[in-house]
């Protein structure tokens, strides 16, 4: 049996009230890619081991989620799921729940191209279907990444 951590639920309810809203009917699930193609993903389960307070699973495959959003669109309780797990991956940031494994993929992902998720042919050529702009590299990261951390920097003095 799941034992329910109390004392982290009232901190993730208090940060992220939407929870309590989900009453895991798993219309989410359906049309998730991610489950679709991991097979194992469930924004319905993260939000349920969000309400029992399990920190070990809420972080574990967070960043399977590609962001597709058809979660959000299909809920009919108006959770926001997506917009739930990227509140869970603050979380899970913030507190260092994040597996190593996945935070060096991210930020090599981020340091190299300027985006969390990965941009390929077919993505830039479902933009140009849906009339939407290229998505071209972002110039001078390495120097965004130096400012940030000067800034990072000032603000812990
Ligand atoms: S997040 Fe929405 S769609 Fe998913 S299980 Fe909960 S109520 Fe259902
Ligand atoms: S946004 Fe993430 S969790 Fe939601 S349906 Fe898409 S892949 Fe699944």
């Amino acid at each position: 049996m799941t034992e329910i951590n109390l004392e982290l639920r009232k901190e993730l309810v208090k940060e992220i009230p939407e929870l309590l809203k989900c009453f895991q009917c798993g219309t989410c699930v359906s049309s998730c890619l991610a489950e679709k193609y991991s097979g194992s993903y469930s924004p319905r389960r993260k939000i349920l081991m969000a309400c029992y307070g399990q920190k070990d699973i809420i972080a574990k495959e967070l960043w399977r989620c590609v962001t597709c959003n058809s979660c959000n669109e299909r809920c009919p309780q108006e959770v926001n799921p997506y917009d739930v797990l990227i509140k869970l991956k603050n979380y899970a940031l913030k507190h260092g729940l994040v597996e190593d494994e996945a935070l060096q993929a991210t930020e090599k992902l981020v340091r190299k191209t300027g985006r969390a998720m990965p941009v390929n042919e077919r993505t830039q050529r479902m933009r140009q279907e849906l009339g939407l702009e290229e998505l071209k590299p972002i110039d001078d990261l390495d120097k965004l990444f130096e400012e940030k951390k000067e800034e990072k920097e000032v603000k812990q003095k």
